[in-house]
């Protein structure tokens, strides 16, 4: 079990505001992928005075820190995962939903030099695709 985006946050020190408080608060947890958008919307429903700006410098901030993962879903949409352990995703094709999973044999996965294209790698996401049991 990783710890929780908030209490990483708290042992780092990071500045914390009651926006930014909330904004954590509501991208922590387990399967969490939600858009800029999603957050907003929950982090008003418990504090009114959010801000989209706040929001969008906050992920900025922790992107940076390498406390979320930004992920590119659906035609381009971006999504926020709070989990920093190695896993990978499993997501439904009609409602978009998002799940962590751990792939057997993820760990001995490799791109060969000639498919490098001159990049360092950075990082890996393997995304599974299927239909969810609510779909
Ligand atoms: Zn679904
Ligand atoms: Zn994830």
């Amino acid at each position: 079990m990783s710890t929780e985006l908030l209490e990483r946050l708290r042992t780092r020190g990071w500045r914390m505001t009651p926006q930014r408080r909330t904004i954590a608060e509501v991208l922590g947890g387990n399967h969490v992928h939600l858009t800029a958008e999603e957050i907003l919307d929950e982090a008003r429903a418990r504090l009114p005075e959010v801000s989209l700006t706040t929001v969008y410098n906050t992920l900025h901030e922790l992107v940076a820190m390498g406390e979320v993962r930004e992920l590119v879903g659906q035609r381009g949409s971006k999504r926020y995962d709070p989990n920093v352990e190695a896993h990978h995703h499993l997501r439904c094709v009609c409602c978009g939903r998002i799940l962590d999973v751990r792939p057997e044999g993820a760990e001995h996965l490799r791109l060969p030099e000639s498919e490098l294209h001159g990049h360092t790698l950075v990082g890996v996401d393997i995304v599974f695709e299927g239909r969810c049991s609510d779909c």
